[in-house]
């Protein structure tokens, strides 16, 4: 893996040391990040990205550098010139080094990270179908932060690690009032019906960049959509399950809870989404 990284603007050397001990996106998770895909080296909607960045950003009280829409550009620039081709571009931006304790410093003076990893051709299609579970974590819905891309993501660590040690692939979290939330890094959909269905933003979930992408596709495909609570049980008795992320696009779900899902196999409307999703990003 191929990893190209730039602090304050500043490209850096693989042995150098980057980001102060004292930062607070280290020491407390205070900043947001975004991961974007680069893909034959064009950002995929990177103003939707760099909008969900700075709404997270106001959430924290945490100013946006003018820096960096250029720094990004840099970065993709410099990405092509040395032949990464599909990647991951991270943006984490924090509110720099603090004092012990809480309170943010007087003037405070960001940290902006971009780091461009490249990725592996994705897994074809349908090898890419997983098995998930329906974990304890929970997603708080009331809290703001729910729908931000903070850097407080253990949440989404222990879920997965329940997950796993479980034998499941991912893990599905439900909100606090006991409805469908989203997977550990993921949205979820499920296909009931003829209709396409995932949750809406107070159930806690991310409003993810694919998720809205998805439902563009479904909408122009004439494919029924309803944006609404699910009850858990509704995933056990679907007719096709998916999750989607940047970094994994379309992910057939096949097994909730060790329960197959229909037939066990990625079905239509998950292909059809898959395959206009694949028109969109080019
Ligand atoms: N929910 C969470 C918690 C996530 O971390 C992600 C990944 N960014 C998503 C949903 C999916 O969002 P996107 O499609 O924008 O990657």
């Amino acid at each position: 893996v191929t990893a190209l990284v730039w602090v304050n603007g500043r490209r850096q050397r693989r042995t150098e040391r980057g980001v102060s001990p004292l930062d607070r996106g280290f020491t407390l998770g205070d900043g947001v990040f975004e991961t974007l895909r680069l893909y034959a080296g064009a950002a995929f909607r990177l103003e939707a990205h760099l909008r969900r960045l700075a709404r997270g950003a106001s959430v924290l009280g945490l100013e946006v550098p003018a820096s960096l829409g250029p720094d990004i550009a840099r970065a993709v620039a410099a990405a092509t010139r040395e032949g990464v081709g599909d990647a991951a571009l991270r943006v984490t931006l924090t509110r720099g080094i603090g004092a012990p304790g809480l309170a943010p410093p007087a003037v405070a003076h960001p940290t902006l990270v971009v780091a461009i990893h490249s990725l592996d051709a994705p897994t074809p299609w349908p090898e890419r179908a997983i098995t998930a579970r329906i974990v304890s974590v929970r997603r708080n819905e009331h809290s703001p932060l729910s729908s931000c891309k903070t850097l407080a993501f253990t949440d989404s660590v222990v879920a997965l690690a329940e997950a796993r040690a479980a034998g499941a692939e991912d893990a599905i979290l439900l909100d606090a009032a006991g409805h469908v939330s989203e997977g550990s890094a993921s949205n979820v959909f499920v296909v009931s019906d003829d209709t396409l269905v995932t949750p809406p933003e107070s159930c806690g979930i991310l409003p993810g960049i694919t998720r809205a992408a998805v439902l563009d596709v479904a909408a122009s495909r004439g494919i029924a959509i309803e944006v609404r609570a699910l009850e858990p049980e509704e995933l056990l008795l679907a007719r096709e399950v998916f999750l989607t992320s940047t970094l994994r696009e379309i992910t057939p779900v096949v097994r909730v809870d060790g329960t197959r899902i229909a037939s066990g196999e990625p079905g239509p409307v998950t292909a059809a989404c898959a395959e206009g999703f694949a028109r969109l990003r080019g």
